[in-house]
């Protein structure tokens, strides 16, 4: 059966240089992050139809956090549709004091300028939490979350918003948790195709969205809907609707009506 909305993929990575035809193949809505400044100029100049591009400053790559520059990034940031892939990797990358320097100067700009912005929390989800009460954000997504529950009910709290992956469905955590209005679809592709092997490219969300039908007693339209509705009030709240491609214009319209 054919959806009147394609399914959404809040995070996944993709090329800047994948060929436009391939990106509309997906029939997806595909938020592509960029691991940094450099990829994301490769990507801005594109004007896909249903895939967003994020600007982006990934926590896990040392050299792109060690070489961040706050004015390179903001003027970036005037033309970004969203901001993703950013957020602190205890595990991996810069010395976390760095991170934390270059995620705050990030949230602080974003005070400022909404956007949605995808939020990355390896072995870091109390100390992204404390940065998001610092620097509030009404575009949060916090992107393969595995806080603990106390963290997770404090995320609620703050406001964020949860893109779940099939990881979660493999070996939930929070999915019982957060409320359906507060759940987006992600394939963090390719990074979870071990979990999934039908996810051979981004958009790929059945799983996760047959996990969430479960979970909330919807058929498949009732769970599409639903992820299309929580995308509207998110880009409402960050005031960023006007930013998105036009196929993903359109299927805000068509979710409003449905
Ligand atoms: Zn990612």
């Amino acid at each position: 059966m054919t959806l009147p909305l394609p399914p959404l993929d809040a995070h996944a990575h993709v090329s800047p240089d994948v060929p436009a035809a391939d990106l509309t193949s997906l029939r997806a809505a595909v938020f592509a992050v960029t691991p940094s400044l450099s990829e994301w100029q490769r990507a801005a100049g594109r004007t896909d139809e249903l895939t967003a591009w994020g600007l982006g400053c990934h926590p896990a790559i040392a050299s792109e956090v060690e070489s961040f520059s706050p004015s390179a990034f903001s003027e970036a940031l005037d033309s970004a549709t969203f901001v993703g892939e950013v957020g602190l990797d205890a595990r991996r990358g810069a010395a976390i004091a760095t991170q934390k320097e270059v995620f705050h100067q990030v949230l602080e700009m974003l005070s400022e300028r909404p956007r949605l912005v995808s939020i990355h929390s390896v072995g870091a989800s109390g100390q992204v939490l404390d940065a998001l009460e610092r620097y509030p954000q009404p575009g949060a997504i916090l992107h393969w979350w595995r806080g603990s529950t106390s963290e997770t009910d404090r995320a609620l709290e703050i406001g964020c918003f949860f893109s779940l992956n099939a990881a979660e469905t493999r070996r939930p955590k929070v999915i019982a948790r957060i409320p359906a209005e507060r759940v987006l679809t992600e394939t963090d592709f390719p990074h979870t195709q071990k979990h999934d092997r039908a996810a051979t490219c981004p958009g790929v969300v059945e799983m996760v969205e047959d996990a969430l039908g479960q979970a909330w007693a919807l058929d498949e339209w009732g769970v599409r809907r639903r992820i299309w509705a929580n995308l509207a009030t998110l880009l409402e709240r960050a005031q960023s609707t006007a930013r998105m491609p036009l196929g993903i214009r359109k299927g805000l319209l068509v979710a409003s009506v449905s």
